[in-house]
């Protein structure tokens, strides 16, 4: 017996049921407009939000730390892997932050794997968003506490849970501050409330909201710190990448000086993974500037896809709670969303149908994320060709 012949079986499987992922081809560059194929597509596909992962500026900083520094690293930050470049951006981030430390982590999955078990271990309790996103999931599965699930943005039944939370040493509460695949926002001010009534942290990843919320870009609990004032202070442990709306790659973990401290000392992720190329934090870095002195980027994103998915509603689109600029298109069977994205492709247009496991059950979609660098021409031609390929699935 072949020893991996079970996985040919499991991909057969896959493929049956409408679930097999096969790669797509390689791409020359992450922006609004992809070359696929040998022909030019519009791209939904990306979380390139400011439209920077391709900006001359910050390939230009990457260039410059890189000659002046070399790649590697060589080392784990604790070691001898931390450069000046990483440190000022470690302080950028406290400034953009306003928390009194930051942590760079290789990827803010790698964040997530890493801070979660360096908070709770046995003895202790987590509360986690039934849809936080998989490097939050994983961190948890690493903890050896006790997980407990609550339904999406469910705070009655977070409540429930958490009243019979005290036989706990510690409890953490964690969440996705927008939620990946649906857009929508966690309730922060209401989580904030009952983890100060019962007692418990709170861990909020901004992944999908750094640069792109509120009016400093700070994100989601920024956004909401608007009428709450309260909030910001209220968040002890926040997670965020530079790899979405910044335009480069890593992660990083804001907070206390004294949170930074165990976690450096703690985080397996951080204390045994070599340091990131000191080039992703100096294009990071510059990316950050344009945040700060570019804030109609994030204000025309939020605004265009407001309207998008107002347009997309009045055509009897499900667009679930996205209230942001990532819009699903709720589509039902992975059959009919992969046929919906192919025949999309085939018209010059990249959004991916979104399939188990990374949804639930039923859930399928067509996962549309917008960027500041999509024209309204080229929205218009989303709702047209949307409109067009509708009928041949059924919706
Ligand atoms: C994308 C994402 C991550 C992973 O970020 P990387 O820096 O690419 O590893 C973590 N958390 C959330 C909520 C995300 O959406």
């Amino acid at each position: 017996m072949e020893p991996l012949a079970w996985v040919d079986e499991e991909l057969a499987q896959l493929e049956r049921a409408d679930l097999l992922r096969r790669l797509p081809p390689p791409l020359r560059e992450a922006g609004a407009v992809v070359e696929l194929d040998g022909r030019r597509i519009l791209n939904f596909a990306s979380n390139d939000y400011l439209g920077l992962a391709s900006d001359k500026r910050l390939a230009r900083a990457a260039i410059r730390a890189t000659e002046e520094q070399g790649l590697g690293r060589a080392a784990s930050p604790l070691i001898c892997g931390r450069s000046e470049v990483h440190d000022a951006l470690e302080q950028q981030l406290v400034q953009f932050q306003r928390t009194e430390a930051a942590l760079l982590f290789p990827t803010s999955f790698a964040a997530n794997a890493g801070v979660i078990p360096a908070l709770v271990d046995r003895g202790d309790a987590i509360y986690g968003d039934e849809k936080n996103h998989a490097s939050i999931i994983d961190g948890c599965r690493l903890a050896r506490a006790e997980r407990h699930v609550f339904p999406h943005r469910d705070t009655g039944a977070l409540e429930a849970l958490l009243r019979d939370s005290k036989k706990y040493r510690r409890r953490l509460i964690v969440t996705d501050s927008l939620f990946s695949m649906d857009g929508d926002l966690a309730p922060l001010p209401q989580l904030a409330e009952l983890a100060q009534r019962y007692d418990a942290m709170l861990m909020v990843d901004e992944a999908h909201a750094i640069g792109v919320f509120g009016e400093n870009g700070r994100g989601v609990i920024e956004y909401f710190s608007e009428t709450d004032p309260l909030l910001e202070s209220r968040v002890p442990i926040r997670i965020g990448t530079l790899a979405k709306a910044l335009g480069s790659a890593g992660g990083f973990v804001c907070g206390s000086a004294s949170l930074i401290q165990w976690l450096a000392n703690r985080a397996r992720t951080y204390v045994f993974s070599t340091a990131q190329p000191a080039a992703l934090s100096a294009a990071a870095a510059v990316a950050l500037d344009l945040v700060a002195s570019q804030p109609e980027r994030r204000r025309l994103l939020l605004e265009k896809a407001r309207v998008l998915r107002q347009r997309l509603q009045e055509l009897d689109w499900d667009t679930g709670d996205s209230a942001s600029q990532i819009i699903p298109l709720r589509t039902g069977t992975p059959a009919g969303t992969m046929r919906l994205s192919q025949m999309l492709r085939e018209r010059g247009i990249w959004a991916p149908g979104i399939r188990p496991p990374s949804v639930p059950e039923h859930e399928s979609r067509i996962r549309l994320g917008l960027t500041s660098a999509h024209t309204d021409e080229m929205l218009d031609f989303l709702v047209s060709s949307l409109q067009e390929v509708r009928g041949s699935v059924g919706l």
